[in-house]
């Protein structure tokens, strides 16, 4: 006679034992490009996509979980972050060019089209690499774009007229219970830097196929190197940065209006708005993410008086806040000698 179950009886359908490595209090700073900001309460580095899943299937429903590919676009509160960060980079790195028949629009078009599936933790510029060594064209953007193919999608990334989207055909993503779900374009609602599901889904992506047309590999190398010569000349790779912090206004360009606000070499701590590139926020060394947040609304606040436009943030801040006792606000404009100034900036 079958016994009837418990009331409190748990699933412990077979769990694969888990293969990634679990690190508690983790660093961010450790984990973004500012090289700045407060803990995780836990970061879970999967050993690879079926590990990520059945780790997945032990986080409770209401658990908040946040994906991070390279930090290159993220800012976390120097008060941490509560619940999972899932760490993809170098864990979800199958990176494969795929023999297969298209469907949609693009059916029968395999001689003008090659098919590259990329897992999310690939680094993009690895993705722009891949596709020129197999004669594939449309990547190239991707080179100087230094985060994952995760974080391209969730901010369908771009630059030089391209966007990461443009050339998506499906994705593969995780749901909290750990099932995985193929999804199209048209399940996504895609803007400039800014991608939602059309279906309220609480799910992250694992993966992308994407769509490259076939051509000149060779070309498609040197298409690489020019814009990365191009990237060197105006941005201060040098310090650690997350590239634009604010998304270009309707015709117009947000590091034109820092600009013209004087607001270039200003600097809150060690947060400095770039001598070389206006639109981008550096650290010069010990920058907190609260001065790094402080200048990005000191920023927002001096264009909004001067040009009446709201700037609005590409950079993602997520995280709690801590109390600041004092931010230090240091003025530098053309011709003037640095001053340093205490104020009651917050
Ligand atoms: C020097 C420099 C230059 C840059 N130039 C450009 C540029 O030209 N164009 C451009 O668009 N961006 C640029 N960026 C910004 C950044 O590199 C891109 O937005 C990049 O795609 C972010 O990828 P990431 O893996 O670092 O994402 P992260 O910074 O780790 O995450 C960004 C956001 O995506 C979410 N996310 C990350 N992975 C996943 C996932 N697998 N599933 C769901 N959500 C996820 C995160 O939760 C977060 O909200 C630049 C940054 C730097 C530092």
């Amino acid at each position: 006679m079958n016994a009837k179950p418990e009331e409190n009886q748990v699933d412990i359908s077979p769990i694969p034992a888990l293969r990634g490595t679990l690190e508690r209090e983790a660093g961010m700073s450790g984990y973004t490009s500012w090289r700045a900001g407060g803990p995780a309460e836990r970061l879970y580095k999967p050993a690879d996509l079926e590990d990520l899943c059945a780790y997945m299937k032990t986080l409770p429903a209401d658990e908040p979980v946040c994906f991070v590919g390279l930090g290159s676009n993220l800012l976390v509160r120097d008060g941490g972050l509560r619940g999972t960060v899932i760490h993809v980079h170098g864990a979800l790195k199958q990176l494969r060019f795929e023999e297969r028949r298209l469907q949609g629009r693009q059916a029968g078009e395999e001689s003008r089209f090659g098919v590259v599936y990329a897992e999310a933790g690939v680094a993009s510029p690895k993705v722009a690499r891949f596709a020129a060594n197999n004669n594939l064209t449309g990547a190239e953007f991707l080179a100087g774009i230094p985060g994952t193919v995760g974080g391209a999608l969730a901010m369908n990334a771009g630059c030089y007229g391209h966007e990461t989207w443009s050339y998506v055909s499906q994705v593969l993503t995780v749901d909290q219970q750990g099932n995985t779900h193929k999804r199209c374009p048209r399940d996504f609602q895609v803007d400039y830097r800014h991608v939602a599901p059309t279906r309220q889904r609480r799910e992250w992506f694992v993966a992308a196929w994407f769509l490259f047309p076939k051509g000149d590999g060779e070309a498609g190398r040197a298409e690489i190197k020019r814009l990365l010569e191009r990237r060197v000349a105006s941005q201060p790779l040098e310090l650690p940065n997350a590239g634009s912090v604010f998304r270009n206004p309707p015709g117009d360009y947000a590091a034109r209006l820092i600009e013209s606000c004087g607001m270039k070499g200003v600097r809150v701590g060690d947060a400095q708005v770039s001598e070389k590139h206006a639109n981008f926020i550096v650290n010069l060394g010990r920058a907190t993410a609260t001065d790094i947040e402080t200048l990005i609304e000191t920023v927002q606040e001096k264009v909004k008086l001067k040009h009446g436009v709201e700037l609005i943030r590409e950079v993602r801040i997520l995280g709690e806040k801590v109390a600041p006792a004092s931010s230090r606000l240091v003025c530098q404009v053309s011709g003037w000698k640095p001053a340093l100034q205490e104020t009651g900036h917050d």
